[in-house]
């Protein structure tokens, strides 16, 4: 069964699309054959009639030109016409034609010779331009192929059922087990995957929401527990392919090892929240110390060093401002700030920042303009904290404004706490960007203003982990007005 399943295959002309290599003998031999069968037939069957032996002669070559164009190209169409015009020339020949017979005879042949000549031409030139497309596109697809195997990043593609269609041996590297094509993404799992310690599951996949949606997925980040044991920590972005129309045909995953920047990124952190712990006792007594010879130098007359003792007062208050600052930074990377729930009045909270802020703030006038009396449940030593920071930022960029105003508004489930300044304002571009960590607007004129980009961002995951939000308004030149939120149902977690 399968040699004949073979040799019906080698015999359809359309299962040698796309094949190059045209045979130049292949046409001769059948159509030689072909001639020698006709002459037996005719001798046979027809007793030599002349007449019988036209239109079969046309019938039997016209096919075998236009097969052997389409199969072999132009080379097997003109050697099928060339063994056909022969055996004509041999028909006249051997049948003895002479007088108006020969001259007919001849003439039908030079005509037939030429429509069979053009037939070749048109059929094997067209099945030669298909075959160069097809050529053309397979090399195409077989680059594209070899790109993906060589990426140094994990690739696959599935098609709009969600069948993988296609993936790359880095994936298989980055996994510990090979992606099979066709596997059903949503439903077959090859790997355990977790993300934030809850098991993912395969309807959870990036494609999955890629191919449903529509739209890409940026910076999924998983941890893939493999096979051999070992944990990869993988990035994952996901976006759909569309045809020309714009349709989405399909989706790519490509999949980054991220490992060891994870690695370093804890080692990092571990560090930093070592190395501020261990700054935090010295520079406490050093403080103690400090606060000590303050007030014995308050007993000595004329102390030209108690300047002096202020000053490093002051450095000091600065270093555990940055300690902190660090320790709550890598507190909140590794989850382990703890909230507390209190319930007290945000109104009452603002007064008395306002209040003890107000020294530090020079000629700077702070008004608390709106203050209705609003009770919130949130850790209050946190929201003090955001508050202060919104409040310093104010002072620190305010520039020539000589007024910042705070507003408390009590809304139906949130109260909401504005600080505004007349300082010098952050363009729109930044304003998406400050709240990241360690973010800070770069341009010569902020550049003179001592920092660390951390303010913003512990404040915005203190208010988010209070269910709140953070958002800024403001306008280059003309100062900025920060807003958070806290639910008034007081919910942290
Ligand atoms: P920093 O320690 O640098 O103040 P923050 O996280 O508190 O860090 O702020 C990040 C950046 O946002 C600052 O460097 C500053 O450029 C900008 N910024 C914050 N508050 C204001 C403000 N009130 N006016 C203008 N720019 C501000």
């Amino acid at each position: 069964m399968p040699y004949l399943l073979r040799f019906v295959r080698f015999l359809n002309p359309f299962s040698h699309l796309g094949d190059r290599n045209y045979n130049l003998w292949f046409s001769p031999i059948v159509v030689l054959f072909a001639a020698l069968l006709t002459e037996v037939v005719v001798k046979v069957l027809f007793a030599n009639d002349p007449s019988a032996l036209g239109g079969l002669a046309i019938l039997i070559f016209v096919s075998l030109i236009v097969y052997f164009a389409f199969r072999e190209g132009i080379v097997g169409g003109v050697s099928a016409v060339g063994i056909t015009i022969l055996y004509y020339l041999y028909i006249i020949y051997s049948r003895h034609y002479a007088g108006e017979q020969l001259s007919n005879g001849i003439e039908t042949t030079i005509v037939l010779g030429v429509v069979y000549l053009v037939i070749a031409l048109v059929i094997g030139g067209l099945k030669e331009q298909i075959d160069l497309l097809i050529h053309k596109e397979a090399e195409a697809r077989i680059r594209i192929e070899a790109i993906i195997e060589q990426l140094p990043v994990g690739i696959m593609i599935a098609d709009m059922a969600g069948k993988v269609i296609s993936a790359n041996q880095r994936l298989a590297e980055i996994l510990g087990v090979p992606i099979p094509v066709g596997l059903q993404i949503g439903t077959d799992m090859v790997v355990k995957a977790s993300q934030n310690g809850r098991e993912v599951t395969p309807a959870q996949a990036a494609i999955k929401t890629v191919l449903e949606t529509g739209k890409p997925v940026i910076g999924r980040e998983f941890t893939v527990h493999r096979i051999d044991g070992r944990d990869v920590f993988v990035k994952v972005n996901s976006a759909p392919i569309r045809n020309k129309t714009g349709k989405v045909v399909a989706a790519a995953s490509i999949v980054y090892d991220v490992t060891r920047e994870k690695e370093i990124e804890v080692r990092k952190d571990d560090f930093v929240s070592m190395a501020s712990h261990e700054l935090k006792t010295p520079i406490t007594s050093l403080k103690l110390y400090l606060d000590s010879l303050e007030v014995r130098l308050k007993k000595i007359e004329n102390s030209s060093v108690e300047d002096v003792v202020s000053k490093i007062k002051l450095q000091i208050t600065r270093i555990q401002t940055l300690i902190n600052a660090l320790l709550d930074v890598s507190r909140l990377q590794t989850g382990k700030l703890v909230f507390k729930r209190e319930r007290f009045r945000l109104d009452k909270l603002i007064s008395q920042l306002v209040e003890d802020m107000q020294q530090n703030a020079g000629d700077i006038h702070l008004e608390f303009a709106a203050k209705p009396a609003v009770t919130v449940v949130a850790d209050q030593f946190r929201i003090y904290q955001v508050l202060t920071n919104l409040l310093t930022n104010a002072i620190k960029y305010s520039g020539e404004g000589k007024r910042i105003i705070l507003k408390l508004k009590k809304e139906s489930d949130r109260a909401v706490v504005s600080v505004q300044d007349f300082g010098i304002g952050i363009d729109a571009q930044q304003q998406k960007l400050i709240f990241q960590r360690l973010y800070q607007v770069t341009t010569t004129k902020e550049k003179t203003f001592p920092g660390f980009g951390m303010g913003l961002y512990i404040s915005q995951e203190i208010v988010k982990r209070h269910r709140g939000k953070i958002w800024v308004e403001s306008e280059l030149g003309k100062g900025s007005t920060f807003y958070f939120s806290l639910p008034l149902g007081g919910r942290v977690g």
